[in-house]
């Protein structure tokens, strides 16, 4: 069989559907977010506006966090010399993990290299080492949680988003003696809209069941100290296990989970997906706690966000340029049409000096193709005139629908 030849044609197949991805080549400006240079296929190069970040609230370049990373790399090197338990445990990470079960009220933390790696591994560890397990997993979880809890091979049922009731319905159908764990999500990436975490909660206690949540897209940005929309609604101690990332809002990378403190240690001693592998880089770490501690104490950056979000909407609205209305900070501008959203997408790279990427099918259902737009507290009065300036001149080029009044 001619390999190369098989590669080829499934791409072609992607590209036929639309579903062919390509990265923008970006350089992002420290102290100037959200500026980047854009590198063009053909080497030129020319400044964007970066509108798609999951930098929430620029943190990646707050120099709170850039300068405790350059300390730490000039304290400890660069990486971290080994996994966990063989040479590769710093300082910096035994402290980051308390600042994290702090921000959760929780005993213990334990992290990991990314935030999808924290749900695989400790999903797939729960669910595959606690005897009879089974997991409800809400039908829009995020890729890390499905991977988690298909590689755990426990028994699963899939309840409808955001729905306690089917959820009760599925519990109810269940043998009660079983171990039972309902994973889900606070703010959902791509609609925007959020967990009605407390009748989760009411739900899964009536029927014994642990919790998992992904505040992945919550943390730093929900709660008087950014401990994540379950901060906010104070539903903290009601969750068995809360699961979040140090690379969206907090502007670094890594993943964690944080619960009691035998649940970790369980996770710790028995998760392949922690035990194997390198430790974050310590810079990394201090980084990361830089950027929690200074979320913890700072509501005028959130205050902003908020601020930023509904102006944006504001504006929208004022063009008729039509959104999904949600509860949260991401603003799906809809297309509906796959190849549309592609044209518009590239049109305000190459002649707005705008960057969205396209959120087309299989991330999102076929129809609702969309723009995922993300305000940050740095994006001025002007980025916001200018972003929605442009979009109203491709919607009537494309003679897009309108949303009505
Ligand atoms: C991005 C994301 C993750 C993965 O986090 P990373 O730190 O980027 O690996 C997990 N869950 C959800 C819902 C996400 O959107």
């Amino acid at each position: 069989m001619d390999m190369n030849a098989f590669f080829e044609n499934a791409l072609d197949g992607l590209r036929d559907a639309g579903n062919y991805r390509v990265f923008a080549d970006l350089e992002r400006h420290a102290g100037d977010f959200p500026r980047a240079t854009r590198y063009r296929p053909d080497g030129e190069t020319h400044d964007v506006t970066v509108w798609c970040s999951n930098d929430y609230l620029g943190m990646g370049q707050n120099a709170v966090v850039t300068s405790a990373m350059k300390e730490a790399i000039d304290r400890c090197g660069a990486g971290a010399g080994g996994t966990r338990n063989i040479s590769g445990t710093n300082h910096y990470h035994v402290l980051l993990e308390k600042e994290l079960a702090d921000l959760h009220g929780k005993e213990a933390a334990l992290i990991f290299t990314s935030g999808y790696v924290s749900n695989w591994a400790a999903l797939g560890t729960l669910a595959s080492r606690v005897p009879g397990c089974i997991v409800y997993s809400d039908g829009l979880n995020h890729a890390s949680m499905i991977e988690g809890i298909r590689h755990s091979r426990a028994e699963k049922r899939i309840w409808k988003h955001n729905d306690p009731e089917d959820l009760e319905r599925k519990l109810a159908a269940d043998d009660p003696e079983r171990p039972k764990l309902v994973a889900f999500e606070s703010v959902y990436s791509m609609d925007g809209d959020i967990a009605p975490i407390a009748e989760i909660c009411d739900v899964a206690e009536k029927y014994g069941a642990m919790t998992y949540l992904d505040e992945v897209h919550a943390v730093g940005m929900y709660g008087p100290r950014g401990g994540g929309v379950a901060e906010r609604e104070g539903l903290m101690d009601r969750l068995t296990v809360i699961e979040g990332t140090m690379g969206k809002a907090f502007g670094v990378m890594g993943g964690y989970i944080a619960a009691s403190t035998a649940l970790c240690d369980f996770v710790r001693s028995f998760s392949s997906g922690f035990i194997f592998t390198t430790a974050l880089p310590p810079a990394l770490a201090a980084g990361a706690t830089a950027s929690i501690q200074h979320l913890k104490g700072n509501e005028i950056l959130r205050r902003r966000h908020k601020e930023r979000v509904a102006k944006l909407r504001a504006k929208l609205d004022a063009r008729s340029i039509p959104h999904m209305s949600n509860p949260s900070h991401i603003v799906p501008v809809m297309v509906g049409n796959a190849a549309k959203c592609k044209w518009i997408s590239d049109l305000l790279l190459d002649s707005y000096g705008i960057y969205v990427q396209p959120i087309n099918y299989p991330t999102v259902p076929v129809g609702t193709e969309r723009l995922r737009i993300t305000p940050t507290p740095l994006h001025s009065d002007a980025d916001i005139d200018h972003l929605v300036g442009a979009l109203n001149d491709l919607w009537s080029q494309c003679a897009l629908s309108r949303a009505v009044a």
